[in-house]
């Protein structure tokens, strides 16, 4: 299986938001400039995040973005699958649907890696993404020194 990139830019997203300081509430283009991206890619998954209640944009002086508590709750898989939109690894069923689908062993063998994938996840939350050694990093990257 290969994410997105749409997904590992949200990833990305979260994974920095997890690190702010108490208060702390970078801007989008701040965020795509500290993980090394555009910003127009990264506003359309910040965008996804806010509607799926795992970011929230504080307006104002000083607004910006900030993981909400669901955010920092949430498993991987769950946001992974939210992000990818459940579809299977292959294509069935597409315009030309493969003659073999009603009979095909090897659907069945992709579905399950496939849950087998997202259940690896399934134990992983936000906050243990920015466990070290990725949480100093995302920190120094912020600019901040690491605790
Ligand atoms: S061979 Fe099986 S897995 Fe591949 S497209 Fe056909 S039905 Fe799907």
């Amino acid at each position: 299986m290969r994410l997105t990139k749409f997904t590992d830019l949200a990833l990305r997203s979260v994974m920095r938001l997890a690190v702010s300081e108490s208060g702390e509430s970078p801007t989008t283009r701040e965020v795509a400039e500290v993980m090394g991206v555009q910003h127009a890619h990264l506003a359309k998954a910040i965008t996804r995040l806010q509607h799926l209640g795992v970011v929230e944009a504080r307006r104002g002086r000083g607004g910006g973005l900030a993981l909400t508590g669901l955010g920092r709750r949430a498993s991987v898989g769950w946001l992974v699958r939210e992000l990818e939109g459940g579809g299977e690894v292959v294509a069935c069923d597409d315009d030309a649907p493969c003659p073999l689908r009603a009979a095909c062993r090897l659907r069945g063998a992709l579905r399950e890696a496939q849950e087998a994938f997202y259940a690896t996840l399934d134990a992983l939350t936000v906050a243990d993404l920015v466990a070290s050694p990725a949480g100093p990093v995302l920190v120094a990257l912020t600019g901040r020194r690491p605790e």
